[in-house]
């Protein structure tokens, strides 16, 4: 089998298996290296006893650029995404009753920007959730796929990249890479003298979120209120408050509920610091639904260490990283927005950037047969 490809796409979350499905149905010869069993990333399919769910919450408010995201990957995949946009409005549990939330006032958490994203007054709400994309977006594309296959380094000739490593023995060359993983890889992935001085600094500071997610199975309908709920505590800690929303259930006997809060990644490599965040989440789901996690049928604690942060690294253009021309940057985190519509955009970028841009715009179907 040949291990010389046109493309490498290192990361098969969203941006990756989009940037590869597009590239293989056009007759690229398209390697995607990932490093774990299965692809997807970050959004994939969690089986719970009765149901099955997102890895975590995934929601997107309305705005122009997230409907524009999610255009493109409509084209990507022809199929019609969006169901409708919900108008919604945040609650808070405040003076025993829950309540309108009406933002953090005087005092917001230092990740004020990264619940903020998720409180908006309008939501978009799917036709197909957000691990429908991967799978579909996976089952379609063409290419080469090799799964438990970490890059570890990129062999750079004359300013181009030729090959990369993976698993630190085998070799894979190709004409063009496009790295779609955590940014701060690019630290060990890059040889030293390629990555100049101030691109370095960018990377390695500690300026980064790490999420921390709890799901719930519960063992009764606890709510129909489907709103985004902020929950603060009673008294101001570090910690801060978590957010959430319980998935809508007809079933008297089951819910699911899906909660986040983030941690300075300095801190989060204690694990002490992890199991504070989800204690006072229990906390705070507690204080206003007090049966909510008694006979819990399932709980299932997540933690994604740079899940954001402040980085902005300055890509050229067409989006290569400066002084290496074929190594392309589609990773979400390179995108001003480091989310679901990051993920989506950056990979647009990507695409237009190679020749792309006309992303199978077919008409959508309107009624998917995803069977
Ligand atoms: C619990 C949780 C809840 C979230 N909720 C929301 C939400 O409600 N709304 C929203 O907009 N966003 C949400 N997000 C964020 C959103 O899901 C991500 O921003 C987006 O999916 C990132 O996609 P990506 O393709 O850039 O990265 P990822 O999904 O992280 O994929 C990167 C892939 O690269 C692979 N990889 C990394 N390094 C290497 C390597 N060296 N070699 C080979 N493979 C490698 C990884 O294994 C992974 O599969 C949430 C994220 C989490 C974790």
């Amino acid at each position: 089998m040949s291990t010389n490809f046109d493309y490498i796409v290192i990361g098969s979350g969203l941006s990756g298996l989009c940037i590869a499905h597009q590239l293989s149905q056009q007759n690229a010869n398209v390697a995607l290296v990932e490093s774990l069993d299965v692809a997807g990333g970050s959004n994939k399919k969690i089986s719970f006893p009765h149901s099955e769910v997102n890895n975590g919450l995934r929601l997107m408010p309305a705005t122009e650029s997230a409907l524009k995201s999610v255009e493109f990957l409509e084209n990507l995949l022809s199929l019609k995404i969006v169901k409708s946009i919900q108008e919604t409005q945040p609650v808070t549990f405040e003076g025993g009753q829950i309540k309108p939330f009406l933002g953090f006032g005087e005092n917001p958490p230092d990740f004020f920007e990264e619940l903020q994203y998720f409180t908006s007054a309008t939501l978009i709400d799917w036709n197909l959730e957000p691990y429908e994309w991967t799978r579909l977006l996976f089952e379609r594309f063409k290419g080469q796929f090799f799964p438990r296959s970490i890059a570890t380094r990129f062999q750079i000739e004359n300013d181009k990249v030729a090959s990369i490593l993976v698993n630190g023995s085998k070799t894979l060359k190709a004409e063009n890479f496009i790295f779609c993983g955590p940014l701060r890889e690019l630290l060990l992935l890059v040889p030293e003298k390629f990555l100049n001085s101030r691109l370095r600094q960018r990377l390695a500071k500690n300026n980064f979120w790490t999420l921390v997610g709890i799901d719930f199975s519960h063992s009764s309908r606890i709510t129909d209120l489907n709103s985004v709920h902020v929950l603060n505590g009673t008294t101001q800690d570090e910690i801060g408050p978590c957010l959430g929303r319980f998935l809508p259930s007809t079933d008297q006997a089951h819910q699911v509920s899906q909660w986040i809060t983030f941690v300075d990644e300095a801190e989060a490599e204690d694990t002490e610091v992890i199991a504070a965040s989800l204690k006072k989440m229990k906390r705070q789901i507690k204080r206003a639904y007090p049966e909510a996690l008694e006979n819990l049928q399932t709980e299932r604690i997540s933690v994604t260490p740079l899940y954001s942060g402040i980085n902005e690294i300055k890509l050229q253009g067409n989006q290569t990283l400066p002084g290496i021309e074929n190594l392309w940057i589609g990773s979400g985190q390179a995108h001003m927005q480091k989310n679901l519509i990051g993920a989506l955009s950056q990979a647009q970028l990507v695409l237009a950037a190679l020749g792309f841009a006309s992303a199978a715009a077919d008409q959508p179907e309107l009624n998917p047969d995803l069977a």
